[in-house]
């Protein structure tokens, strides 16, 4: 047995995790939302200043926006797509002589107009380009969903349906550089004050196929994904917990967010995955919460 499945079997045996069969897809407890519910707090502590919009958006987006972001081009292997069953009365006895023999009984659904929502910030840039121009003090908004990835695992902080907070800003490319800088900042202010230690390290993205490897690599060469690492299943492969993440103009460009001076937006996002935070914590601090440091208590809930 590997660490990774005992860390699993111990957060189900402690009934943080609720095993539904499937790896990757968990209940969870309500201690374990309780930790995550904490941190979102301490996440508002340190970012509720800068007046970002909040708008929260359900876990599916707008199939149409999706094909056009290019995440099919860039991560098929991780999309993920609702379908549902469209078809007459005969189809229906079709569909469920299917089930009884246990054949396929998928292949005859059809897409919807939804698919789910890989990152928290898909829907909002079209959302914000119907508004118009954006004013040349830019436009900073705080979202938060669960996104779903294709990515089964046995390793409990690879999930696939887990939740993204995020922080979008849009402006230009000093104002959205600056304010991811802060976030890196910021980002390590919160873990100490948390009891955990973390490093920062340049990231990529995992593009598809040997195209997708150029991807990588010109995304590293341009400093584009940092992310904040934490040891959780591995000392030798921490765990990204944050994401910083800087487009360039490339969404600008892509969605028509332009500034009033009709100059292409540049945008960041600051993505916290909220599960491995509190995973991080669980393995760190134990599986008990009121035998957490006092101080790591203090800051999680005052
Ligand atoms: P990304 O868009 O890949 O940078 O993801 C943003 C953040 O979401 C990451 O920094 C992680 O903390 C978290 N995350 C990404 N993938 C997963 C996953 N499969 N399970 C849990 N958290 C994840
Ligand atoms: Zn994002």
């Amino acid at each position: 047995m590997d660490v990774q499945t005992t860390f699993l079997d111990r957060l189900f045996q402690s009934g943080l995790l609720i095993d539904t069969g499937v790896d990757g897809l968990y209940g969870r407890s309500g201690q374990f939302e309780d930790v995550i519910a904490a941190f979102e707090r301490l996440i508002d502590k340190f970012g509720g200043a800068d007046g970002a919009e909040a708008m929260r958006f359900p876990p599916g987006m707008n199939r149409a926006f999706f094909e056009k972001s290019g995440y099919m081009k860039s991560f098929p292997q991780l999309a993920g797509t609702v379908h549902s069953f469209c078809g007459s009365e005969l189809d229906h006895i079709n569909l469920l002589q299917c089930m009884e023999v246990g054949d396929d009984w998928t292949k005859d659904q059809q897409a919807t107009d939804i698919v789910l929502t890989p990152a928290a910030c898909y829907p909002l840039y079209p959302t914000i380009a119907r508004r118009g121009k954006l004013p040349m003090s830019g436009g900073l908004f705080d979202l938060q969903s669960y996104c779903f990835r294709h990515e089964p695992s046995q390793d409990p902080a690879r999930q696939q349906l887990f939740r993204m907070r995020e922080y979008i800003c849009m402006g230009t490319e000093q104002h959205v550089t600056d304010f991811r800088q802060s976030w890196m900042d910021r980002g390590i202010e919160m873990m100490k004050a948390v009891g955990l230690d973390v490093t920062i390290d340049v990231a990529n993205d995992p593009f598809f196929g040997r195209a997708g490897k150029m991807l990588a690599n010109n995304q590293r060469d341009q400093n584009l994904k940092f992310e904040l690492l934490i040891p959780i299943t591995s000392v030798a492969k921490p765990t990204a917990c944050m994401s910083f993440n800087y487009h360039q103009d490339a969404f600008g460009a892509k969605w028509d967010l332009y500034l009033e001076d009709g100059s292409v937006a540049h945008t960041a996002c600051v993505g916290f995955g909220l599960e491995r935070i509190a995973l991080a914590l669980f393995h760190h601090h134990g599986l008990e919460v009121k035998h957490w440091p006092s101080k790591v208590r203090q800051a999680l809930w005052g």
